[in-house]
């Protein structure tokens, strides 16, 4: 069975009294809950920070970009094992803003995801197709391509560090979650393709999880959906009482407990 796992995305938010704040509300909340992995990702510049203020919780840390080199004339970037110094365990690598904002490619998240797992990080990518490419039914084919490339080259031992994140564009930030049954459908066909691209072991061991404004109100119902394991969580994540809620009912859901 796949253990349920719900991240925290904080993006460019918090200051470090805030992000401290924050981090001390939700290790208070949620920090001794069993039955689920919960991460939460600050701005790098408050990692440090915040790992002290989880130190004796559950909760673990991760960065929402990582670069691929290993040292050197990179300015203003940071390397996994910078990230792996300051207590990172996750990293989120293609997320649809550093795609379609800073303008990332499926190459450069490929030797991102690779870089994180040679250096022991937990990469979350992510993958999701724009609201135009869903209305001319290309969803599958786009989510497809990112997948393949994203993982190209990672053999069967190194894809076990991944989770997926599936986070349709078009629900990032605008309060319009995709229905249970639009990310069901995804997660589906996400986990046929990894049987495809590995075996069936791997495809069913392997966790996936929704982003897009996932929120307290639809968590039950998007992590009843057998392929939906987790959320990556953008908005609600600043709100210690909202994620801890969300947690608490994905643990609840998958596990029947509590
Ligand atoms: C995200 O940033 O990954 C995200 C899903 O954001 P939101 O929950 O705010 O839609």
């Amino acid at each position: 069975m796949r253990k349920p796992f719900v991240a925290g995305n904080w993006k460019m938010n918090t200051d470090i009294a805030s992000a401290l704040a924050l981090a001390r509300d939700i290790a208070d909340r949620i920090g001794r809950l069993d039955g689920i992995d919960v991460a939460v990702c600050p701005p790098f510049v408050y990692l440090h920070a915040v790992a002290d203020a989880l130190s004796s919780s559950n909760i673990a840390l991760g960065a929402q970009n990582v670069f691929f080199q290993p040292n050197g004339a990179f300015t203003g970037e940071i390397s996994a094992a910078m990230l792996k110094d300051l207590s990172c365990t996750y990293v989120i690598i293609g997320h649809s803003e550093r795609r379609h904002v800073i303008g990332e490619t499926d190459d450069l998240i490929n030797k991102k995801i690779s870089a994180a797992i040679n250096n022991g990080l937990l990469p979350i990518f992510c993958v999701g197709e724009l609201l135009e490419q869903r209305k001319a039914g290309k969803t599958s084919a786009v989510v497809t391509e990112q997948v393949k490339k994203g993982l190209a080259g990672l053999c069967t031992e190194r894809i076990q560090a991944v989770t997926i994140a599936y986070e349709p564009v078009w629900a990032i930030g605008t309060g319009i979650n995709a229905t249970p049954e639009q990310a069901q459908e995804v997660h589906a066909m996400i986990r046929d393709l990894l049987a495809c691209l590995y075996d069936k072991t791997i495809a069913s061991n392997l966790r996936i999880q929704y982003g897009g404004s996932a929120k307290p109100d639809n968590t039950a119902q998007l992590m009843t959906q057998p392929d939906v394991d987790g959320l990556l969580v953008g908005g609600a994540s600043l709100k210690a009482d909202d994620f801890a809620s969300m947690v608490e009912t994905a643990v609840k859901i998958k596990t029947g407990s509590n």
